[in-house]
């Protein structure tokens, strides 16, 4: 029988649409468990500042299709220093809080899983960032809502590139992973996509600019940390290069993180809000809870942090024969 009685749960890192649906999970599935849940506002920040809010069902009332996170998320330095975490355990064991779920990203796990190593505390992961970059699970909360905002996005965009015979290098999101842009592209038809995992997509990129002649449009997608370079930097060379191309910028930026989630992030929010529970009081520690094949799975913080998740390249190739 496990000894939990009131549980923390928090948003952490960048935030991502459906996290507010995450939260409701969380709380109304602990108090279907006889548990008490505060809520830890700010991320690890609020940890160390001792910024909780008891929740109850109705706090969680109307939320499921709200974007952001009304418990708010930050970035915390002070979390990654032994005396932050000191603080963050003192402000638990004073509120009685004796487990946590931590919405967020991997950096958010790893933070969690250092402070489970140094304090009796367990934490449980809940997937949450729209870069889908995490391994161990298929989907993370947020990206589905991501990709359909920047699919409707490039759609509008291109309704004007087609009128007037323009290029566009659209830039979305993705530092590390071109999960966004390579499957956005796929679904706008994008005429070319740079993404982080490869490289000499220059040639590539040189190549296609060449030889195509008779299209009215071109739309590349061009995913932040591409090796490349930024939307600006490669649209300006191009017009260097190629000046028969009529060629604009359009930088997608923080839109991509808001608005309503999608049926499929509020429905994955809530089954890995569940499952995040369930896996506390069946005493699992320093897990994140992960969606994989439609069923929920349990992996270790470490797997997920140090592991690398595979972005089927392939994909590539199916963008680059329907482009043509
Ligand atoms: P996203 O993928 O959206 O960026 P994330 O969870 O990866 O989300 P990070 O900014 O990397 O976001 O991490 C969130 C917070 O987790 C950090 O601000 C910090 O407080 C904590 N954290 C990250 N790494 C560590 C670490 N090595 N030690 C302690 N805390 C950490």
């Amino acid at each position: 029988m496990s000894m939990i009685k009131k549980v923390g749960v928090l948003t952490s890192g960048g935030d991502a649409p459906g996290m507010n649906a995450a939260i409701r999970a969380v709380v109304r599935a602990a108090i279907h468990n006889n548990l008490e849940v505060v809520g830890i506002r700010r991320g690890y920040k609020g940890m160390i500042d001792g910024d909780f809010i008891p929740l109850v069902s109705k706090d969680v009332s109307n939320i499921i299709q709200r974007g952001g996170t009304i418990l708010g998320t930050a970035r915390s330095e002070e979390f990654r220093t032994v005396e932050g975490r000191r603080k963050a355990y003192g402000n638990l064991v004073g509120a009685n809080i004796n487990a946590c779920i931590v919405i967020g990203g991997d950096g958010s796990f790893q933070g969690a899983g250092i402070f489970s190593k140094e304090y009796d505390i367990p934490f449980v992961g809940v997937p949450g960032t729209i870069d889908n970059d995490l391994y161990g699970t298929d989907y993370t909360i947020g990206y589905d809502t991501a990709l359909n905002t920047v699919v409707e996005a490039v759609d509008r965009i291109r309704d004007t590139a087609s009128a007037h015979d323009r290029m566009f290098f659209i830039e979305v999101m993705g530092r590390g992973a071109g999960f966004i842009a390579l499957h956005s592209g796929i679904a706008c038809g994008a005429e070319a996509i740079l993404i982080p995992e490869v490289d000499g997509q220059e040639e590539a990129l040189h190549e296609y600019l060449k030889s195509q002649g008779n299209k009215s449009s071109n739309i590349i997608l061009v995913a932040e940390g591409n090796n490349v370079g930024g939307a600006e930097q490669i649209a300006n060379q191009i017009m260097v290069k190629y000046p028969e191309y009529d060629v604009r910028v359009n930088v997608l930026g923080h839109m991509q993180r808001g608005g309503s989630p999608s049926a499929f992030d509020r429905f994955l929010a809530s089954r890995l809000g569940v499952a995040s529970i369930d896996a506390l009081i069946d005493n699992q520690r320093s897990i994140m809870v992960g969606f994989v094949n439609h069923d929920i799975v349990h992996v270790p913080f470490n797997k997920t942090i140090n592991a690398s998740k595979n972005l089927n390249k392939i994909l590539l190739d199916v963008a680059d024969i329907l482009a043509h």
